[in-house]
């Protein structure tokens, strides 16, 4: 006799035409839904995962076109996925089903994301993306650690902004370590250039180069500076641009040379990041991610 299979109590459409098969639980969904929100499951019907998937492959629960569990001639594939958990399948359903749409939360949050960025559905990856930033002042590493495991460009490069900010003693947190080496080894690189950067600024020598209006704007910049420093103002990021001119010679042009004295020594991007109204020059990129192969595929 087969083993026993259980039909998922919210996502088992009687006119839903592929069955996904997870440990004992079947999934009874809709092809054209799967094929118009999964770059997977788009290829996976078209035909370009035939050399590693059959469309009527067999789970063990039997064919579900002969199964008496599955009777109908509507189902056109059973989809087996390997160590899923079916709790976890049922959650990425809810997002993708609009009848259940089911809020993403920091509760549910990840185990969505990791399906939906095995399987490649933009739209939920989008709707975890916003989560993410929208709670990235309260938990900057907490984004991070996610939008760095998972290639979220737009959470990531806030939210390294906001660690880079608090570097000090965001570092420090055990958490820490979740991030991967890559992004640490980034995120000490940037962090040291900027403190580099502090100290070629705090010579007198540094300034002295600069395309100033007046003979006495390039000391005057370089001790206001000094004074920034001395209060501990100038290790806060955001950069406070104030463009209603030069101490000295009154002159906006004399300040914007000074910050871009300031943005070339501390590697400051000319591009900010904008997190809740406040601009951040200090932050990693993350390209756009990087298309993945089947997870069927070898
Ligand atoms: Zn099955
Ligand atoms: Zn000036």
């Amino acid at each position: 006799m087969l083993p026993k299979f259980r039909k998922n109590p919210i996502h088992h459409y009687p006119d839903g035409n592929v069955v996904l098969c997870v440990g004992h639980e079947h999934f009874r969904v809709h092809a054209s839904i799967f094929r118009a929100s999964s770059s997977f499951f788009d290829g996976f019907f078209s035909g370009n995962g035939k050399e590693t998937v059959s469309h009527s492959v067999r789970c063990e629960h039997g064919d579900p076109k002969t199964d008496t569990g599955e009777t109908d001639r509507k189902v056109i594939a059973t989809v087996q996925l390997p160590g899923k958990n079916s709790k976890e399948v049922e959650m990425l359903l809810s997002t993708l089903y609009l009848h259940t749409e089911m809020e993403i939360t920091w509760e549910n949050v990840e185990p969505i994301l990791k399906l939906a960025d095995e399987y490649g559905f933009p739209r939920i990856l989008a709707k975890c993306d916003q989560l993410l930033r929208r709670d990235i002042g309260n938990k900057p590493l907490e984004v991070l650690i996610l939008a760095d495991r998972y290639r979220l460009p737009k959470a990531f490069n806030a939210s390294s902004a906001l660690v880079l900010h608090d570097y000090a003693k965001i570092s420090r947190r055990p958490e820490y370590k979740q991030l991967s080496l890559e992004t640490r080894v980034e995120l000490q690189a940037v962090r040291l250039r900027y403190l580099d950067g502090i100290e070629e600024l705090s010579q007198q020598s540094a300034w002295a180069n600069v395309k100033f209006n007046h003979p006495s704007c390039p000391a005057n910049h370089f001790q206001h500076f000094n004074n920034q420093r001395s209060t501990g103002s100038l290790a806060t990021l955001p950069l406070k641009q104030d463009f209603t001119g030069c101490q000295c010679c009154q002159q906006p042009d004399c300040t914007k040379a000074k910050i871009k004295r300031l943005k070339v020594a501390l590697g400051m991007s000319d591009e900010p990041v904008i997190v809740e109204d406040k601009k951040y020059y200090l932050y990693i990129e993350l390209a756009e991610p990087i298309k993945k192969k089947s997870p069927f595929s070898a």
